[in-house]
């Protein structure tokens, strides 16, 4: 199958079945985000929202906070896609045992079946 660069398929599979959507890994700049429904695999890019609050404490923005990357290092599966709105290019990140929203801005999402 080809793949798609767009992100319209993350968000028709948000719309559509957001429990069936498992981030599988924070990788670099971006996530991976299976859907099971569909069968296929996103590839989002992500960039840091502006609006954040956190400060950036000097140096380099990493991409994913600190606390977000501990969520994926000890509870992976409590993360999940909280929103997408591709009018915004906006993502948020939601962890489910922080209760914890981490937005982003959508910098490109590949689409592949599995
Ligand atoms: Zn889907
Ligand atoms: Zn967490």
């Amino acid at each position: 199958m080809a793949s798609y660069i767009s992100p319209a398929f993350l968000q028709q599979c948000f719309a559509m079945h957001r429990l069936d959507m498992v981030v599988r890994q924070l990788k670099g700049s971006g996530i991976i985000v299976s859907c099971r429904q569909c069968k296929i695999r996103h590839t989002v890019r992500l960039e840091r929202r502006a609006e954040e609050r956190e400060a950036v404490l000097g140096g380099e923005a990493q991409v994913f906070a600190e606390p977000l990357l501990r969520c994926a290092a000890s509870h992976l599966p409590a993360i999940g896609v909280h929103a997408v709105d591709v009018v915004r290019d906006a993502l948020d990140l939601w962890c489910a045992q922080c209760r914890e929203t981490y937005p982003f801005r959508i910098i490109e999402c590949v689409t592949r079946s599995v």
